[in-house]
């Protein structure tokens, strides 16, 4: 299971599928990618081998320069596509790697609200969360900090948001994710494997924290949401 995601200026399609190839090595059931095209939210999934996701990705190409890309492992919910990820609305995508461990009662409580989920995944409920706080008014960021608060469990998220092209939101709690720093473009990775053919300067997220990327650059957050710093580390080189 692995997260690779990127912003910035080259057709994000090939970088992520790329970076889930590199993440193949952990298992997976199914895989996915959502991109901003124009703005809007597409994705394709495919449950099965990666070779499946390039067939669909084939046929129906996913445009855009913002994504992110999925290899799931699953807990919650069949290994189909239905409950491959990302997962979303029109207005969010989200990919997840773990548990969240109440999902049940935000899942209840965000129906009880009117929100309607499409899939038996407990990952699906922060796609319904921040969907939820987008939908009443708030920001992409001020959505995704309030769900991230509420999540109790293991995980390492990315997300991306309809209308904001170059905006990419990560979090970590227990469950690795390091944010990579290339040349006018930043991304995303389970680990510095899935980023090497990207990037040799990556920094890891610390437990519990959020990291808000654009193409030019990373704000660190740490549980608390008090910004931080986080070191930059430079990789071997991969030949
Ligand atoms: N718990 C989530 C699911 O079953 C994510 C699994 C994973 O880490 O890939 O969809």
């Amino acid at each position: 299971c692995g997260i690779c995601g990127v912003v910035g200026h080259r057709p994000a399609t090939p970088v992520v599928f790329e970076g889930l190839r590199r993440l193949e090595y952990r298992g997976y059931d199914s895989a996915g990618i959502a991109t901003l095209n124009e703005g809007r939210i597409e994705r394709r999934r495919a449950a099965g081998k990666l070779d499946n996701l390039a067939a669909v990705l084939e046929t129906q190409p996913l445009y855009g320069t913002t994504g992110i890309g999925h290899t799931r492992w699953a807990t919650h919910g069949a290994p189909t596509e239905n409950n491959a990820h990302p997962h979303g609305t029109s207005r969010v995508a989200i990919v997840h790697n773990g548990i969240i461990e109440n999902f049940e009662a935000l899942r209840s409580e965000l129906e009880a609200a009117g929100q309607v989920f499409e899939t038996e995944t407990d990952s699906e409920t922060i796609a319904q969360m921040v969907d939820f706080y987008l939908a009443a008014g708030q920001s992409p960021r001020a959505a995704a900090f309030a769900t991230l608060r509420r999540l109790e469990g293991a995980y390492a998220v990315a997300m991306i948001f309809a209308g904001y092209e170059g905006l990419m939101i990560g979090a970590r709690h227990g469950a690795p994710l390091a944010a990579g720093f290339g040349d006018g473009e930043m991304f995303l990775g389970s680990d510095s494997l899935a980023l090497a053919p990207l990037t040799r300067r990556i920094a890891y997220l610390d437990d519990g924290d959020c990291v808000v990327i654009t193409p030019e650059k990373a704000e660190f957050f740490d549980r608390n949401g008090e910004p931080v710093e986080r070191a930059i580390q430079t990789t071997a080189l991969i030949a």
